[in-house]
């Protein structure tokens, strides 16, 4: 344990780094009073010669409390009035984890009032202030630019202008679906037949699978452990001994080194087991699209075709269709499908009708 000679500032006179074994300042011979703070400088000298170090671990020196001598820690009595060391007080012993003071004024604040012990905690240096990311800045001027090309877009296909356009042309078709009950073969699980199914035949087929484990195999892997192989002493502060030496403190932190092992564990093994069910073959009765009822015209008037069932037919599901033809004032023809019956009935092959179309001639209203 390295012990270092340290230092204390005279408060009379203000000269620096009067050496700590030193009794009296070198710059005014004013002696070193009880409240002088000692430091460690940062070039402290390192005491090697066996006396030194001998009376540097001798203990605290210590004021007379009658004359106030500075006495050495060795001194059993005051060797100003030759009073015993028991009516006088020590100097403390000071234990500095972290860096120790190398100032006066840090030896000051290490040794402030109530809390002589208290480690120098260093406070987080203030992270600078990051620089704000370019390419994020690049990145959102990026797409602010979309957004605003995105809205101009959605602004040129929202904007429309009127214009009349000529009916010329209409068609129209409607159908009917005709159904007839007709008898069909299908399969289906026993669990899921449909009534009025007749059985034709039975079977056992494969309806899912399951795993079932048959066994385990052993399986290996390579991890990486960390293990303390010894320890190392690490220098933690300094301990100011109260006589103006300063000795390094250790502590004793444990090393490790990272070791690889095998482990194996147990992986179950699995087999896919089919899982059978009864599969039944069956006639039924359906109902089918037989044939259509259809009719049709290119005029707006559309009608439903006449409907003739057969014996054993039913009426299915209707649908129908409405498309204008029109032209625009430029010539252009196109065609435009009617959703409901009634509107197309509003409109007249051979007369005008206003409408809006946006900047791609798509028609977004049209009126009879
Ligand atoms: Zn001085
Ligand atoms: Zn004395």
């Amino acid at each position: 344990m390295a012990v270092r000679e340290g230092a204390w500032d005279c408060p009379y006179c203000g000269a620096t780094r009067n050496r700590g074994p030193e009794k009296f300042c070198g710059g005014c011979g004013s002696p070193r009073g009880p409240e002088v703070k000692f430091y460690l400088p940062e070039d402290a000298r390192v005491v090697d010669e066996a006396g030194e170090l001998e009376k540097a671990r001798s203990g605290p020196d210590w004021t007379c409390g009658f004359c106030s001598g500075d006495n050495k820690g060795w001194n059993g009595f005051c060797t100003g009035c030759g009073s015993a060391r028991d009516a006088g007080a020590a100097r403390k012993v000071v234990q500095h984890l972290g860096q120790a003071p190398s100032s006066a004024e840090e030896a000051a604040r290490a040794a402030g009032p109530g809390q002589p012990e208290t480690p120098e905690v260093g406070s987080p240096a203030e992270a600078p202030k990051k620089p704000r990311n370019k390419a994020c800045g690049l990145c959102l001027a990026g797409c602010g630019v979309l957004l605003v090309l995105l809205a101009l877009l959605a602004g040129f296909l929202s904007c429309t202008r009127s214009v009349q356009l000529d009916v010329v042309g209409a068609h129209w078709e409607r159908l009917i679906s005709i159904q007839k009950e007709v008898t069909v073969r299908e399969q289906a699980w026993a669990d899921q037949l449909p009534s009025g199914a007749r059985e034709l035949s039975r079977s056992q087929e494969v309806r899912s699978h399951r795993q079932v484990q048959i066994g385990s195999e052993t399986r290996t892997r390579t991890v990486q452990r960390e293990v303390q192989d010894g320890t190392e002493r690490v220098k933690v502060g300094s301990r100011d001994l109260g006589n103006g030496y300063f000795e390094d403190v250790y502590e004793d932190r444990p090393t490790y080194r990272t070791v690889q092992e095998e482990e194996s564990w147990q992986e179950p093994v699995y087999r896919q087991e089919p899982v059978y069910a009864t599969r039944i073959t069956y006639d039924i009765e359906r109902w089918k699209e037989v044939r259509q009822a259809r009719a049709s015209g290119e005029d707006t008037r559309p009608e439903w075709p006449e409907l003739r069932l057969e014996p054993g037919e039913r009426e299915g599901p209707r649908t129908e269709k409405y498309v204008l033809k029109l032209r625009s004032p430029d010539g252009k023809t196109m065609e435009h499908e009617i959703q409901d019956a009634a509107t197309f009935q509003a409109f007249q092959v051979g007369r005008p009708c206003p409408a809006r179309l946006n900047r791609l001639g798509v028609i977004t209203e049209l009126r009879p």
